[in-house]
């Protein structure tokens, strides 16, 4: 009875019950064995790598079993808000083409019946809880000040014993409603904490999805579960929100591990049945032999946004972060090699207990094979819509004439075994250079075993039997022809023999018009490149290195 009046003491307004809300949000339709996953960001600024990772896990596993992914904003924390913070995350997301189902569909779109689907939008529903739990003599208003808390702590600390509000520490444990009454009268402002019946001694076990069996004390501390300002704290907010929207699996960073008494005693409180959990090790980076978590202040590569402006494919950094997430992606990406990753079959028992590193490395060789997939037109596609964002200088040259510019990545496309070259769009614009006037740099540097005089008397023989209509066998037969001509050997072979019989072969010769006609020593299809840039080009850069000869 005085518990029900603490209730209505505490939280007048509210006269909705559980049960009106367990009405509201019924349990999900789905077939045995569908999970339901989410991720639940804050909106604090930017997509961070490790919230794209934990969305890749929890949409594979929603989407391996025919489940349901969704999104929650945890807004509860208005100081670290950033303006535009949702959409950053969910944009992202969007981009990266992780689908999903349900929630923050996109930056200003919900959807779904489980709504609303951030936190602060959520209010009654915490407060109908928590006056359920007050009701049941399960929790209660906390009186103390940040002053007196802290002047407990250093008592604790001075005397070695647990901090924190429990056991005889929990000075608001047995307060009647005669002095919270009074106290609210007098205008003090209270936080409702859990009367928690856990017990030190006892322990918790409970089998993570990842990590496996965890053994940890039962939690005895009177946590907050509502603020002053009658908002909730993260662990309680879990446990209504989780419940209510039927999570099956909550897979979430594993910095929430040592919460999860906390939480596995909310739920069962609450009367909710418990979630699967599997915490998530961050991604690590080395720094001086040591792992440490991937860090947004030292790190770029935390911010999602690094990828997208270094013109890496998302589908690359998806595929990659795919190899961070189960240790036999990459085997089943060598037998699948044309699959989408959705089709993997994945296995939470498969990630990594203690945290895998961030190899960029690794990401170039995913991404420079993904990139060597894409037909001419692709390259077209993606490289531009990089360029009209991050460079519009190369923009401009890419479109100025499109038959052409596609013709450029034809080379050595479009072929069963296509060149690996580039991992990422910003690394085109160099690598094309040769093929664009206006990007093009002449550097006529000659390897050391042949001379200018060589190098100009088979440039200007070259010049006057060049055909562009040549195909590859016609191409390197005129040089062929030219060589003995200058005392170099036709065939390979034959100067392998006798190398002192001659100056070099017809492969050195194709070098030195490599270099003239494109400033390198190593490129794609000579051939096919003289073809693309055609004629008048090609003339007019072996008379530019003649004339400098
Ligand atoms: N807002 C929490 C975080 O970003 C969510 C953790 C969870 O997934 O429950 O860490």
């Amino acid at each position: 009875m005085s518990n029900n009046l603490m209730a209505d003491l505490l939280l007048p307004d509210i006269d909705k019950t559980p049960e009106y809300y367990e009405n509201l949000y019924p349990a999900r339709n789905l077939p045995e064995g569908a999970r339901v996953t989410r991720i639940a960001p804050s909106p604090t600024g930017y997509l961070h790598l490790g919230v794209l990772f934990a969305a890749l896990v929890n949409r594979i596993t929603a989407t391996s079993t025919s489940g349901v992914f969704f999104t929650r904003i945890e807004d509860t924390d208005k100081k670290r808000e950033v303006k535009g913070g949702i959409e950053d995350i969910i944009g992202g997301l969007n981009r990266f083409g992780i689908t999903i189902d349900e929630g923050f569909i996109s930056g200003d779109n919900q959807s779904g019946i489980y709504g609303p689907y951030q936190q602060s939008h959520r209010e009654e529903i915490y407060k109908t809880y928590v006056k359920e739990l007050i009701k049941q003599g399960l929790a209660y208003p906390c009186f103390c000040t940040a002053e007196e808390l802290a002047a407990v702590r250093e008592i604790q600390e001075s005397q070695k014993i647990r901090t924190g509000y429990h056991g005889e520490w929990a000075k608001h444990r047995n307060i009647t409603f005669e002095e919270a009454k009074a106290l609210i009268d007098e205008g003090k402002s209270f936080v409702i904490r859990l009367k928690s019946p856990g017990n030190e001694q006892n322990k918790v076990v409970f089998e993570d999805t990842i990590k496996g069996k965890i053994e940890m004390p039962e939690n005895d501390e009177d946590f907050v579960l509502l603020k002053s300002d009658g908002i909730p704290t993260y662990h309680f907010a879990h446990a209504v929100d989780d419940h209510l929207m039927r999570t099956t699996h909550v897979l979430r960073g594993d910095e929430w591990i040592s919460s999860v008494p906390k939480h596995i005693q909310l739920f069962k409180l609450l009367g909710f049945k418990v979630p699967k959990f599997g915490h998530i090790s961050p991604i690590m980076k080395l720094e001086n032999g040591a792992k440490r978590k991937i860090s947004k202040r030292k790190d770029p590569e935390a911010a999602v946004h690094f990828f997208a402006e270094q013109g890496y494919m998302t589908e690359a950094v998806l595929n990659y972060l795919m190899t961070v997430a189960s240790s036999d992606f990459e085997d089943w990406r060598r037998a699948n090699p044309d699959t989408s990753y959705k089709e993997f079959k994945f296995n939470l028992k498969k990630m990594s207990v203690s945290g895998a590193l961030f190899d960029e490395n690794k990401l170039i060789d995913v991404s420079k094979t993904m990139v060597s997939k894409l037909s001419s037109t692709e390259v077209y596609e993606k490289l531009t819509a990089w360029a009209k964002e991050f460079d519009s200088e190369f923009y401009n040259i890419l479109i100025a004439d499109p038959d052409y510019t596609k013709a450029v990545f034809a080379i050595d496309r479009d072929v069963p075994k296509p060149r690996k070259d580039i991992a990422k769009w910003n690394e085109a614009k160099e690598y094309f250079s040769y093929m664009f006037e206006d990007l093009f740099v002449a550097d006529f540097t000659l390897p050391e075993n042949i001379s200018p005089e060589d190098a100009k008397a088979f440039l200007s023989a070259y010049k006057s039997v060049y055909n562009p209509v040549d195909d590859r066998q016609e191409w390197f037969q005129r040089i062929k022809d030219i060589a003995p001509t200058i005392g170099f050997a036709a065939e390979t072979k034959e100067y392998k023999a006798n190398p002192e019989n001659f100056k070099g072969h017809a492969g050195d010769l194709s070098s030195v018009l490599r270099i003239a006609i494109t400033g390198r020593r190593n490129t794609p299809d000579l051939c096919s490149i003289m073809q693309v840039l055609g004629k008048d080009k090609c003339l007019n850069r072996i008379d530019k290195v003649l004339e400098s000869i």
